[in-house]
């Protein structure tokens, strides 16, 4: 059995709580044509085998067993003019091939647990700083909250975590948090929160950037 925390993103967990109201997640791009919706049973979005082939793959393109997280590479059926064959999406997620409470018994495509781009390689293991911002997002006083990288010496990744918060923030609970659900903990640095909303406004995005890539 996989984790929750890889069906559902934690926005959708907080959408719901503020808005006591179901909410359903769904993922697609231009380029499907079809998108995975979540069913009644809110356990990924179902894959739609007869509009799309929908692979989870390594590195190398080798397709991974269910529950592993890859990167998820789509093969549209529907799609005449621009046909695509294995199409990368430079996404990372888990398929779920258990049966669903629902009764359909397509597989399940979990929460977007990053961009490929944006990994990360920190202390042995692998991250995405889309894995940070979620377990950040469990700690109420973390307000708002970017993620720098850059290269160390020895080839991996020197990952800062900065927190932006008005409100009295504990830096060790967030280091203890970040260990417990990552298994690593970034370093940690607390701001107040115009600061860091500054940095992530002069990046001058369309939204607040939340990902600095120094290497
Ligand atoms: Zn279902």
């Amino acid at each position: 059995m996989q984790k929750p925390d890889h069906l559902r993103a934690p926005l959708a967990r907080d959408l719901c709580d503020a808005w006591d109201a179901p909410v359903f997640s769904s993922y697609g791009a231009t380029e499907f044509e079809t998108a995975f919706c979540e069913c009644s049973a809110q356990q990924g979005g179902h894959v739609h085998p007869e509009l799309m082939l929908t692979e989870i793959v390594d590195d190398a393109g080798n397709v991974l067993p269910d529950g592993e997280p890859g990167e998820v590479v789509v093969t549209p059926l529907g799609v005449e003019g621009f046909p695509l064959v294995r199409f990368r999406t430079g996404d990372i997620a888990r398929l779920h091939a258990g049966h669903c409470s629902c009764g359909w018994q397509t597989p399940r495509l979990g929460a977007i647990e990053g961009r490929l781009a944006q990994r990360l390689k920190y202390k042995g293991t692998t991250l995405y700083p889309e894995m940070i911002f979620h377990v950040l997002q469990e700690i109420k006083s973390v307000e708002t909250c970017y993620v720098e990288v850059r290269s160390a010496a020895d080839q991996t990744d020197e990952v800062r975590v900065v927190v932006g918060s008005d409100a009295a923030v504990d830096t060790k609970e967030i280091t203890d948090f970040l260990q417990a659900r990552l298994r690593v903990c970034p370093e940690v640095h607390v701001k107040d929160k115009p600061s860091v909303v500054q940095v992530m406004e002069a990046a001058g995005g369309r939204k607040l950037q939340r990902f600095f890539d120094f290497r």
